[in-house]
């Protein structure tokens, strides 16, 4: 991690920025689809580290991620918010930063690049969070990082990084979603 849901960070300005060249959607699936093992694998094999493999990897983001988070996109979350909208209506399930995201619909190579370089932003931060990101799955020979192991493994660094992301997040969520 961070925390799954700040790795909007980084791709929901892109759309408030540039609404015609990004798809929302895509961008927020793609960004936090990598986290979907550890939630998964996590219960089974008992550590959050040995949770992450194919789904963090380069390789994963350009095949499983990108077609779990291109359906999702399109479909899944498109669908949820008219139903939710419909059962409580006025509570703003279909907006964000002032677009309707049903309607906002874009054409697949759009879908489809923004869901990658989501995808590619969650392995680039995690590179600073972890002692290792398997970005080159399945070989995975040596650990990749983009910090030293001190600094990696280091619970100040960690819970300061959260901390930050957490009150962008916040703001981010207060003044765009729904809205
Ligand atoms: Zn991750």
């Amino acid at each position: 991690m961070p925390l799954t849901p700040f790795h909007v960070l980084p791709v929901w300005p892109l759309y408030v920025r540039w609404p015609k060249r990004w798809d929302l959607l895509a961008l927020s699936f793609g960004c936090v689809m990598s986290d979907l093992e550890v939630i998964t694998v996590y219960p089974i094999v008992g550590t959050w580290e040995a949770g992450r493999g194919i789904m963090h990897s380069l390789l994963g983001v350009f095949t499983v991620n990108l077609v779990l988070a291109v359906v999702a996109a399109r479909y899944l979350a498109p669908w949820l918010a008219v139903r939710l909208d419909r059962r409580f209506p006025g509570k703003g399930w279909r907006k964000f930063a002032g677009h309707d995201v049903v309607t906002d619909r874009k054409a697949w190579t759009v879908t489809i690049g923004s869901a990658i370089l989501g995808g590619l932003t969650h392995l680039g931060l995690d590179l600073f969070m972890h002692y290792d990101t398997p970005l080159f799955w399945p070989w995975r020979a040596v650990p990749i990082s983009a910090l030293p192991l001190e600094i990696a493994l280091n619970p100040a660094w960690n819970v300061g990084i959260e901390l930050v992301a957490g009150a962008v997040f916040f703001w981010m969520l207060w003044r765009w979603v729904g809205k």
